[in-house]
């Protein structure tokens, strides 16, 4: 007979400590399997050179490691984990799968099947809250719906939070309870169909000035001001009640941030038509121009305008892009082309080394103006303005577009001036305005 199991599955919580999910499995009644599935259906869509999935993957070799140094190893596999899970369940003789919930539209619909599947074989099945503070609804108005107003959402968020939601979980005391077992391969970047980028990685230590100060720095992209933790929340490579203790003791203005991105989370599961249009419906109506020529030319940074070029070579050459010049850079495609948000969604999507689907179409259609807390459409940046209030002395634009200034850099394709009246117009004409 084998030994029963029990196993936990990492996702987007790629850490040993403080992991909620998988201290319910340390403290469970048998040893735990640590497994990581490569899901053939997320990777199937990704381009070969992808940096999420080599971070992944040098993530899960520090996490081998530590686990190695433990007498344990993680079970690493390549496939769809509907046909994954039943082999495992055989191999191990698994009684229960623990894991972390996971709020996207695909992961909940894969957890539901494995959810059946595993009962279907007397298998347990368990997930806990584990990447943000508040979920799904647990921060609902005093009638009891969800928000769609950021404001109230962050006063009551705030009023529920006390020092028990901050706590971390005592993960290490357990770590006797991973099963023993000599240390086994984790399939190689190629063998998936991938290849190493150039991107480097950001620590997952969050910079504690750089938190202090953030209030003060945070808004000009030519200084380091921001503290870059989000491809470590993305992946759960730093734990949200870690850096949201961090967060409450140095800066107010940073705790903000934090709550904005559960704050679209829950506009994410308790709207989920945000996924495939815009929050207000009425927006749906603007016709958009769509200009595949100029959509190339803002997606290669040569729009002639230095902070929307700037930010555009960043995330190309770094999947990386400051927070003031992607709002920038998605007002200027929605309004002054006139290009539709989605399509500048799918780009980041496709470049964000912290794509968040969540934070990531909440700023979307807060750039177009057609989300939850969006500004009025007939506020346009200027993106001359922006660039003298927020890149002063050009460090950003110096940095990313040498060549401005100089007869290389090539004239804008739009004028502000004209670009701005005719958003006015579309926008007016789509939501039957007639002032
Ligand atoms: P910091 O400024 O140091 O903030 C700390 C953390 O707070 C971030 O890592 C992030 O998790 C959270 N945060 C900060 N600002 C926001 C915000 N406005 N909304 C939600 N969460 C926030 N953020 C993503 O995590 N993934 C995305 O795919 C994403 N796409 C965006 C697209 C657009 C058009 C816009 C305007 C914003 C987007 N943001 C996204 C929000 C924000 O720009 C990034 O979170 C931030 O720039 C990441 O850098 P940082 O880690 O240094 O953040």
């Amino acid at each position: 007979m084998p030994t029963p199991h029990n196993a936990f599955w990492f996702r987007r919580d790629l850490r040993l400590d403080d992991n909620a999910g998988l201290y319910h499995a340390l403290t469970s009644d048998f040893p735990v399997v640590p497994v990581f599935i490569f899901d053939q259906h997320i990777l199937d869509e990704l381009p070969e050179k992808d940096a999420r999935v080599e971070f992944i993957h040098q993530t899960l070799e520090g996490i081998q490691n530590q686990l190695g140094s433990l007498g344990s190893t993680l079970i690493v596999r390549y496939g769809k984990p509907e046909e994954i899970w039943p082999e495992l369940i055989a191999q191990f003789d698994l009684k229960a799968v623990y894991t972390n919930h996971d709020y996207e539209p695909y992961a909940s619909q894969r957890d539901e099947k494995i959810r059946e599947m595993l009962a279907e074989k007397g298998v347990h099945f368990e997930t806990h809250r584990d990447q943000v503070l508040f979920e799904k609804q647990e921060i609902l108005t005093n009638g009891g719906k969800p928000y769609s107003v950021f404001t109230p959402y962050s006063k009551k968020w705030k009023s529920e939070l006390s020092g028990g939601k901050l706590k971390s979980y005592d993960n290490e005391s357990n770590f006797g309870r991973f099963f023993q077992h000599e240390v086994r391969e984790i399939p190689t970047l190629k063998s998936m169909g991938f290849a190493a980028t150039d991107i480097s990685f950001p620590s997952a230590d969050p910079d504690e000035e750089i938190i202090r100060h953030y209030g003060e720095k945070r808004d000009f992209p030519g200084i380091r001001g921001t503290s870059r933790m989000g491809v470590h929340l993305r992946f759960g490579t730093i734990s949200i009640r870690k850096l949201a203790r961090i967060a409450n003791q140095l800066s107010e203005t940073y705790l903000n941030e934090l709550i904005w991105r559960e704050f679209y989370m829950q506009i994410l599961w308790n709207f989920p038509h945000v996924v495939d249009g815009p929050f207000r419906n009425e927006y749906a109506a603007i016709k958009w121009r769509n200009d595949e020529k100029e959509f190339e030319k803002w997606k290669q940074g040569q729009t002639g305008y230095p902070i929307v070029d700037a930010a555009m070579r960043e995330i190309a050459e770094t999947g990386y892009m400051h927070n003031r010049a992607r709002m920038v850079v998605a007002s200027f495609l929605t309004k002054h082309l006139l290009i539709n948000w989605q399509w500048g969604e799918t780009y980041f999507a496709e470049k964000l080394l912290d794509y968040e689907l969540a934070s990531n179409n909440g700023g979307w259609q807060w750039a177009a103006g057609c989300g939850t807390d969006a500004a009025p459409y007939f506020r346009i940046f200027n993106p001359e303005s922006q660039m003298k209030k927020f890149d002063p002395e050009l460090k950003y634009v110096r940095k990313w577009v040498p060549e401005y200034g100089t007869p290389a850099y090539p004239r804008p394709i739009v004028q502000h001036k004209m670009a701005r009246e005719r958003c006015l117009e579309a926008y007016k004409v789509a939501l039957g305005k007639n002032d």
